[in-house]
């Protein structure tokens, strides 16, 4: 169920108005259901176990950039979620939030020294290495710290996840992953090196998938794999099949995450009894938008009507700076009046403040709305406030937490002085 619904013309976030978290916290604030995003997790972890799988034998690890903040990922890691981190301010922020260490698999292409020993000092579950140059930093640097580097290698399937090209992982041409013709070869370094340990497989394909085929298909060049691994004395631990379920931000219907996860693991179940006796193999998943997506909204207000000849504006005070996807991937969102009227629609491009003509957060969308509206962007959980910036100097927005009928302010709005309290001018002379 949604949990951004209207209730007598006024959308709520699970019991309250937004138009009361407006007037508490102004705008433009990113709004969260606590309710959705421990429904979405539920979504996994209660098909993990329908599935006979418990907390060890399957793990499902967040993926942090989808959504950082500390109240989202503190959440998470009570409901006994792992992590899956891009870069070292990640980790940072899971342990100021209270998760653990030990369930964190630290994802990227580009991981530096610093960061590594930074996981290996808290003894990460698993590095997630994407090529045979980043396996040989690792092992130096956990060398030098007498350590022994957990690591699966990120394999790209070169499969198609049929979802749009900037957020497609999984093909030869992507810069991710070792490519599934090396990773035979690769494996083989990992296990000869000394400060090494060889615990798993990943991979991730891409973002926004409406269907599990493109899934299923990786976990077969997997399974072909690790069988392969095993003849040659290289045991894998776990098999991680990465993040990518899709939402509904329009008409979309991704596959349901309890249909996927049980196709997934009977797949694996046959394999297990087939080839190694039943012997089980640990199971992870990297979800981001599929936890977060539907969770959160962007809560914005309309400055400016402008009508025009060839087209009608509505300009409101949250901008690309804000929520970057439709100006970087023409993302659609759904944009939805906080109090609906009974007439006067007519259709408007949803526009920021910002100074590029990129500035769009929705287009031709009939709308019944006056100068002082509020406006709901939907489906913003995810990739919203990560991806937002400090463009044309304006604060990040604030962030909220709903929790039934109470509203927790969970980010503060930032203010124009934070934004260049760090840099200086030259010295005089
Ligand atoms: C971004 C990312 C994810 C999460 O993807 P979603 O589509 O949000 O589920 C998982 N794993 C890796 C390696 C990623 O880069």
């Amino acid at each position: 169920m949604s949990h951004f619904s209207y209730k007598n013309g006024a959308l709520h976030a699970e019991n309250l108005p937004l138009s009361e978290i407006a007037r508490q916290f102004g705008s433009p604030t990113y709004v969260y259901s606590r309710a959705a995003l421990v429904e979405n997790f539920s979504a996994y972890a209660d098909a993990c176990r329908a599935n006979g799988r418990d907390d060890k034998s399957a793990l499902v690890c967040y993926s942090v950039k989808s959504n950082s903040n500390l109240a989202v990922l503190n959440l998470l890691g009570s409901l006994g979620s792992g992590f899956d981190i891009v870069s070292g301010g990640e980790l940072l922020r899971v342990i100021a939030a209270g998760g653990d260490p030990r369930k964190v698999i630290f994802s990227g292409v580009g991981k530096s020294a610093d960061e590594m020993r930074l996981a290996l000092s808290h003894d990460i579950l698993c590095f997630n290495v994407e090529s045979t140059a980043e396996l040989r930093r690792l092992n130096e640097v956990a060398g030098e710290m007498g350590k022994q580097a957990p690591v699966s290698l990120r394999v790209n399937p070169n499969v198609d996840a049929k979802t749009h090209p900037y957020i497609s992982t999984g093909l030869r041409e992507n810069k991710f992953g070792i490519a599934y013709e090396e990773a035979l070869d690769a494996y083989r370094t990992a296990a000869a090196l000394p400060h090494i340990r060889v615990a798993g497989i990943d991979c991730h394909i891409g973002s926004q998938l409406l269907d599990d085929a493109p899934l299923l298909e990786a976990l077969e060049r997997l399974i072909e794999l690790i069988d392969r691994l095993e003849k040659e004395g290289i045991v894998i631990h776990h098999l991680d099949i990465g993040g990518g379920i899709g939402i509904t931000y329009d008409q979309d219907k991704p596959v349901a995450v309890g249909d996927y996860l049980s196709r997934l693991f009977a797949r694996i179940d046959t394999w297990r009894r087939l080839s190694y006796a039943g012997k089980p193999i640990q199971v992870m998943f990297e979800p981001g938008r599929s936890i977060v997506g539907n969770a959160g909204i962007l809560l914005t207000r309309v400055e400016y009507l402008k009508h025009g000849a060839a087209k009608n504006f509505a300009i409101v005070d949250a901008a690309m700076n804000d929520l970057m996807r439709p100006a970087m991937y023409e993302a659609w969102h759904g944009v939805q009046p906080v109090q609906q009227r009974a007439d006067g629609a007519r259709v408007y491009d949803i526009v920021g403040p910002v100074c590029e003509s990129g500035d769009w957060l929705a287009r031709e969308r009939s709308l019944a709305i006056e100068q002082g509206d509020l406006l709901a962007i939907m489906s913003a959980g995810a990739y919203g406030m990560t991806m937002s910036s400090n463009y044309n100097t304006r604060g990040r927005a604030a962030e909220v937490m709903v929790d039934g009928d109470r509203a927790h302010l969970i980010r503060k709005r930032e203010d124009a002085g934070a934004l260049f309290a760090l840099e200086s001018v030259l010295p005089r002379g």
